[in-house]
């Protein structure tokens, strides 16, 4: 019987895995690279966590799945909505392998709550609740009892200390997890993915480029860590296995981030029902020409006010839930003069039926030619149009505009409340590190080849090539393809003909067949099903 085994590691990158490996740090990754074939994974063009999960579990571009960012924008009702499982109108590779009488196991992959039915087990991933977090539904009384947690309670830019021991804790129980449904079940396909790798090199890109004697190991320790479990991880499994380790995306060093809906409001495409006092001085400063370093002194006041304010008030006391704050976002906005709004990094959405495309172009060109204030350096290496990069029934559901940074570069979308800010933040006091768009792959198995490189691979490959391994038929609608070169030339993987499936399509034709009949047809089919007629 073929077995696949699925490592995921969020925010997994080259660039730090490969010096710790020359350093003889990470053993199991070190065995793994010589005995499989590895390379980058091109991620999806938009490489976010979400939608980078979700392309790789569906084989399909965003256009096809609806969805991308962890906040969708409706344009008719003016709603900024949290991103879901439900968002993602696909079948997913577990879809497919249960409905072939495969089991399957898949644990903490993020945006894979609410749990959905699966022939196995699921337990949900980040960033959605604790509650309600498996399928099926029992399985979460039995792992809480282990002390099983999604997601970490304490802050990773306020309480590091605490962060970095309780992320090491929950690495050690998600892969104990892992562990004891590997060993119990006989599962043909599982999936283990380590989330936690993401946010630790967000906040710690700083310390480990700096050497700082507290924190400058943060991301080497963690990865020791993960090395050390997945070594564990892999002796659970029993028999012969292909395993594929995988990241969503890739890691690098940040480089400044950019308010991008403070500029859509100082510019006047985003406009809201009132403007703080900071953020008028940023506007005097970006109207009258100052120059970047000028924003000190005007700003200098507001930061005293709101410092006071804030201490008067306790506001920091008070700071509302991410949902609350998006609510408010979208309440603030005055619609009918806002034409651009950004409800995700690196993203924007047109918010007027307006087909004037003077102004998107005029926009595309100031973003396009937007410059490190300090540096002078270029910011921007495109700005598409949604259309330009992705395809599918669902394209009309995603952000009308893609920024495509430079490399260290991020779009932020915070929203904009009473506090103002400036348009840059090159403090790195939050993130330190970003995403790239090369994650890592290893592929190693009985017909792989050993220690051979490629960089080849993309994102939405992984389920036509399991699907391969599997010998099952794969929807027509997949945009990747069978990685064939990573199979020993005369395997029979090597030789099997890629078999393609409209399976879909007929899919999709039923349900809408379904759709169509009429009450009284639904009833008289249930009673011929039933044998009454
Ligand atoms: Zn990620």
């Amino acid at each position: 019987m073929v077995k696949v085994l699925v490592i995921g590691i969020d925010c997994g990158s080259w660039n730090v895995i490969q010096p710790l490996v020359k350093e003889g740090k990470l053993p199991t990754i070190k065995k793994l690279m010589d005995s499989s074939v590895w390379g980058n994974l091109k991620s999806c063009e938009y490489y976010y966590t979400s939608p980078a999960w979700k392309c790789y579990s569906t084989g399909k571009n965003p256009g096809k799945l609806g969805a991308i960012g962890w906040w969708s924008f409706d344009k008719n009702d003016k709603s900024i909505s949290l991103v879901s499982s439900r968002s993602f109108k696909s079948k997913e590779l577990w879809d497919i392998l249960g409905e072939h009488g495969l089991k399957c196991g898949i644990i903490n992959m993020p945006l894979t709550f609410p749990p959905k039915c699966v022939n196995g087990v699921l337990v949900t991933g980040p960033p959605h609740p604790d509650e309600g977090c498996t399928y099926p539904p029992d399985l979460e009384k039995e792992i809480k009892q282990d002390g099983y947690r999604i997601n970490p309670k304490f802050d990773l830019s306020i309480d590091k200390d605490k962060a970095i021991s309780e992320i090491a804790d929950l690495i050690n129980k998600h892969f104990l997890l892992g562990e004891k449904l590997l060993k119990k079940s006989d599962f043909d396909f599982f999936q283990h993915v380590i989330f936690l790798t993401d946010p630790i090199q967000h906040h710690f890109w700083k310390h480990m480029e700096e050497g700082d004697p507290k924190y400058g190991n943060a991301i080497e320790d963690c990865w020791k860590l993960v090395d050390l479990r997945i070594g564990k991880l892999l002796d659970s499994v029993n028999g012969d296995c292909y395993t594929i380790i995988m990241s969503d995306h890739g890691a690098t060093a940040s480089k400044g981030a950019f308010r991008l809906n403070l500029w859509l409001n100082l510019r006047g495409y985003l406009h809201l029902r009132s403007h703080s006092f900071k953020n008028m001085t940023e506007r005097v400063r970006i109207k009258l020409g100052f120059p970047y370093h000028m924003r000190f002194p005007l700003s200098l006041l507001g930061n005293i006010l709101i410092k006071f304010g804030r201490a008067f008030f306790n506001i920091n006391q008070q700071r509302s839930a991410r949902e609350k704050i998006r609510s408010t976002q979208a309440q603030n906005i005055l619609w009918k003069k806002t034409k651009v709004l950004s409800v995700d990094q690196d993203c924007m959405y047109i918010t007027v039926d307006d087909n004037d495309l003077g102004f998107e172009n005029e926009l595309i060109d100031e973003i396009r030619n937007l410059r490190n204030p300090k540096s002078g350096e270029k910011v921007v290496r495109d700005v598409k149009r949604k259309e330009e990069l992705f395809e599918g029934k669902y394209l009309h559901q995603l952000p009308d505009l893609i920024i495509i940074p430079e490399d260290g570069y991020t779009f932020m979308s915070t929203p904009l409340s009473g506090s103002a800010q400036n348009v840059w933040d090159f403090s790195r006091k939050g993130w330190s590190g970003t995403h790239s768009l090369n994650g890592i792959f290893m592929a190693n198995g009985p017909a792989i080849k050993r220690g051979e490189k490629t960089d080849e691979a993309t994102i939405y490959d992984l389920v036509p090539t399991i699907l391969h391994i599997f010998g099952l038929p794969i929807p027509t609608d997949v945009d990747g393809r069978v990685l064939k070169e990573i199979f020993e030339e005369n395997s029979e993987l090597a030789k099997r003909p890629v078999i393609y499936e409209k399976r879909e399509r007929k899919w999709q034709e039923a349900k809408e067949k379904k759709h169509r009949l009429s009450e009284e047809e639904q009833i008289a089919e249930r009673l011929k099903n039933l044998g009454y007629m």
